[in-house]
């Protein structure tokens, strides 16, 4: 089996309502989302998608991923897509670094594998859990009132699991937490997500007056040296996903215990095939996982619920997913929605779900 063709669509995603990181630091409206098709010799054809949260979050960049797969294609053609290793190869070859760019093929390509296997990607990866995996949500509020509000909205659509950005100002922040955990239900899930907005200072403090509370802070500060810096002066467990790029950086979080917790963000990574290394050495260190789509449409969602599915139940706390939060449907209602908050494993071979083609408009690039 061939690659043989690969077309590029762009759509924007806006959201349904107006979001703020680290306490109104970075705001966002509207996701501007790649879908990749991948078409084979053999006749089938697999998708992907890379949807960057916006281009002020991380180093990733909407059209920075249609021109990385333009510069890739040529080196593409002709790949057997099941050998997700030798795409994968090709692609680091062809490009070194931008992983954010190489997810949608990796998923296009996992998701050919698994219609010419007959199973569903998380099967072939060799694991496929199906007890629903609870959706974390997204409360991006800033002050108590406003994230009771968020917060409520959520649980009304049957949300158990709460990602809470915080990371403004520090008594605020140390307010927000102890309301929320005051109100917090038996079985809510709950993380609150820094997103990088404290100073180490600032992170020491927080962390510090809520040790009580035993809650796990997500990416406390903006880099890993900073993380490291304060780990020991505190005792409160913490998540690291927008530090968690590379198998390097896996590998120096797990051998320094820097996190309790790897927050795997698929397109963040570079998709499945380089996700799975970073599960397999949260696993052998003791370290749980949250896998989550970076942003994007329900095909970014199955791809993380799949990663989720060949984590073992116990060590996988939720995913996160988007779809709850743009206005657009590109699927019509298909693939793995939102059940009393949980995602439900697909059965049918590959992702499992596709786009309406004529929800996308036209390819903005075409390789052959
Ligand atoms: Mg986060």
């Amino acid at each position: 089996m061939k690659i043989i063709r690969i077309s590029v669509y762009q759509i924007d995603l806006p959201l349904e309502y107006p979001y703020w990181l680290s306490g109104g630091r970075l705001k966002f409206e509207t996701l501007d989302a790649t879908l990749v098709k991948v078409e084979t010799d053999a006749g089938l054809t697999g998708w992907g998608e890379g949807t960057p949260w916006g281009h002020t979050y991380v180093p990733a960049h909407g059209p920075g991923i249609r021109v990385g797969i333009e510069t890739m294609a040529p080196f593409l053609m002709g790949l057997d897509p099941r050998r997700v290793l030798d795409v994968e190869r090709a692609m680091d070859l062809a490009l070194p670094g931008h992983l954010y760019a190489k997810s949608p093929i990796d998923m296009a390509c996992w998701d050919i594998a698994g219609q010419a296997a007959g199973v569903p990607i998380a099967d072939l990866m060799g694991g496929g859990s199906r007890t629903p995996r609870p959706i974390a949500s997204s409360v991006g509020a800033k002050t108590v009132e406003e994230t009771r509000t968020v917060m409520e909205r959520y649980r009304q659509r049957g949300y158990i699991a709460h990602s809470v950005k915080i990371g403004g100002d520090v008594e605020r922040d140390i307010a927000r937490v102890r309301d929320v955990e005051s109100l917090r239900k038996s079985g809510e899930i709950v993380l609150y997500d820094v997103n990088r907005g404290w100073t180490r200072q600032q992170a020491l403090r927080v962390m510090s007056a809520c040790e009580d509370m035993n809650v796990i802070f997500e990416q406390p500060c903006e880099t890993l040296d900073d993380i490291a810096a304060i780990s020991g002066r505190h005792a409160s467990p913490v998540s690291v996903d927008e530090s968690l790029v590379t198998l390097q950086d896996g590998a120096r979080i797990a051998r320094d215990g820097l996190a309790e917790v790897f927050g795997i963000k698929l397109n963040r990574v570079g998709g499945l095939t380089k996700a799975a290394r970073l599960r397999d050495m949260a696993l052998a260190h003791g370290i749980d996982m949250f896998v989550m789509a970076t942003g994007g449409t329900v095909l970014a969602d199955t791809e993380a619920l799949h990663l989720a599915a060949t984590v073992p139940d116990d060590n996988c706390h939720a995913v996160w997913a988007c779809q709850d939060m743009i206005t657009v449907d590109i699927a019509g209602g298909r693939g793995p929605r939102n059940v009393d908050g949980h995602l439900h494993l697909p059965e049918a071979p590959g992702l499992g779900v596709h786009p309406d083609e004529d929800a996308l408009g036209y390819p903005v690039g075409a390789y052959q």
